[in-house]
C-alpha cells in the first residue's frame, strides 16, 4: 500500500508544497512543532533514511539544505534543527524545524495554522527558493 506520502505526492492527498525537483518534495508538516515546520521527502519510496541508496541519500540532503535555507530566509528563528524520526510515517522524511528553543525539537509542543496562513507561508517560502 503506497504511504500518506506518496499520496501526496500524485496529489491525491492535498498538501502546502514548498519545494520540488524530479527527485525530492518539500511541504509543509500538518501537525508543526513550530511555524515553518516542513518535510523533505524522496519521491521514491523508502520506509527508512539509513536504506537509502547513498547518492540519493545524499542528493536528499542537498535538497534539504536549499529548502532550510529558504526556511530561514522566511521565518523569524535562532536556526533550523534537523531531525529524522519516521516512527508515524514509514517513507523518508527530514524535518526541517524552525528553533527558538529546544522544545521546538520535542515534538510534543505543537502548533496550529489556519489554511491561510498554511498557504501564504508555503508561498512565502517558495519565493525564498
Ligand atoms: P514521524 O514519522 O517522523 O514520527 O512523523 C511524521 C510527521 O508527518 C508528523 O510530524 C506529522 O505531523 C506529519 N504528517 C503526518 N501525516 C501528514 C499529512 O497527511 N500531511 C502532512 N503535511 N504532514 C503529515
Amino acid at each position: 500500500m503506497s504511504s500518506i506520502f506518496t499520496k501526496i505526492i500524485s496529489g491525491e492527498i492535498p498538501a502546502y508544497k514548498v519545494a520540488e525537483d524530479d527527485q525530492f518534495l518539500a511541504f509543509l508538516d500538518i501537525n508543526p512543532n513550530a511555524k515553518g515546520h516542513t518535510l523533505c521527502i524522496p519521491k521514491k519510496e523508502v520506509n527508512k533514511i539509513f536504506d537509502m541508496e547513498e547518492d540519493n541519500y545524499l542528493e536528499l540532503m542537498k535538497f534539504s539544505r536549499k529548502v532550510a535555507q529558504a526556511i530561514e530566509r522566511t521565518v523569524p528563528c535562532k536556526r533550523i534543527g534537523m531531525a529524522v524520526v519516521g516512527l508515524e510515517v514509514p517513507h523518508v522524511h527530514v524535518h526541517l524545524i524552525p528553533l527558538q528553543d529546544m522544545e521546538d525539537m520535542r515534538f510534543v509542543r505543537k502548533t496550529t495554522l489556519s489554511e491561510i496562513e498554511f498557504d501564504a507561508l508555503a508561498k512565502a517560502i517558495q519565493k525564498n527558493m
